[in-house]
């Protein structure tokens, strides 16, 4: 690991402006991903900002109706909060179907949000990784990429995002609220907060240097029958080759996103639309365009598959 200078913020203008005075530096919180990225040397911030004593830990109903979740809310906390799993029983759902109970006891929101591809040339800091230095190729383009990306991605990368939360948050509008060194604050619409890989897939969201996440929030409950199907390899501890999120009301009417297919959750205002015409026609749109490999072509029917299985216990649920 490469030395590092360390500071502990205590207010989250303060530490966006450390962040802007020290080129390079990172926030810490639960450090589930950067300190493996640090060890590894995929990540060598010469300076950490400890975020943990920012008082960004509150679950609060937001006014009109909504929650508002602090940037440090621990993934264990907020998927046992008795408002988000009785009003966002998806997003309880997509909790604690990601990594392991001690992930989830350190893991924050804000954190979830931008943890990095788990790509595994990403991770090998001997093969050519587009993500991890620009134009040095991709290794997983005729390499290993059974659990790549099938739609959405670019000649520079196939990655897919990892987190389960953030397909949740995708299919529920969340807002990304945040704060820079000026002071200034603004809320990022989640559906403008990832990016596609383009020719520039080591730019991985909106964010602006030293922009710090201080809550995410959720519009009003949408009701209906709500759940998250992770389909993945083993029963705990793995992330998803294919995920479905979905709302669904009782007419049919609903929203559905995908995770494990694409550089971030994958959802589509037409694919919402077609909904109430079955799986087939809400996958049509979800998956127009995909570009499968030859290991991952699987996850076409398997999108078909899940989201089939998902109307179904949808129909059970609300006989
Ligand atoms: Fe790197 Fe993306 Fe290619 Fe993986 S898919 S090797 S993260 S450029």
């Amino acid at each position: 690991m490469k030395a590092f200078t360390y500071q502990r913020a205590r207010t989250p203008a303060e530490a966006a402006a450390a962040a802007v005075s020290h080129p390079g530096a990172r926030f810490v919180a639960g450090g589930t991903n950067l300190l493996d990225l640090m060890k590894l040397e995929i990540e060598t911030p010469p300076h950490l900002i400890d975020i943990n004593h920012l008082g960004l830990d509150r679950i609060e109903a937001a006014p009109g109706g909504g929650l508002r979740i602090g940037a440090l809310v621990r993934n264990v906390d907020l998927a046992a909060n008795m408002a988000v799993r009785r009003d966002y029983p998806v997003l309880a759902g997509a909790l604690l179907a990601g990594a392991s109970a001690q992930l989830r006891n350190k893991a924050t929101t804000a954190g979830n949000l931008l943890q990095r591809t788990r790509c595994p040339y990403f991770y090998d800091p001997d093969q050519p990784c587009n993500k991890r230095v620009p134009g040095s190729g991709c290794s997983a383009i005729g390499g290993y990429n059974r659990n790549h990306a099938i739609v959405g991605t670019s000649e520079a990368c196939i990655a897919t995002h990892p987190s389960d939360m953030a397909v949740a948050m995708q299919l529920l509008d969340a807002g990304v609220e945040t704060v820079r060194a000026d002071g200034a604050t603004r809320v990022i619409p989640i559906a403008d907060f990832y990016r596609l890989p383009g020719k520039t897939p080591h730019i991985e969201h909106a964010l602006h240097s030293g922009e710090l996440i201080t809550a995410v929030t959720l519009p009003p409950p949408l009701g209906g029958y709500q759940t998250y199907r992770k389909v993945r390899d083993r029963a705990s501890y793995a992330f998803a080759p294919v995920s479905v999120a979905a709302v669904v009301q009782r007419d049919g009417s609903g929203r559905v996103a995908l995770g494990g297919v694409a550089h971030k959750p994958r959802r589509t205002a037409a694919a919402d639309a077609a909904l109430p015409r079955g799986a087939r026609a809400a996958v049509d749109s979800l998956l127009a365009g995909a570009t499968p490999t030859q290991q991952n072509a699987f996850k076409i029917p398997l999108v078909q598959r899940t989201l089939e299985a998902v109307l179904a216990d949808a129909r059970k649920g609300q006989a």
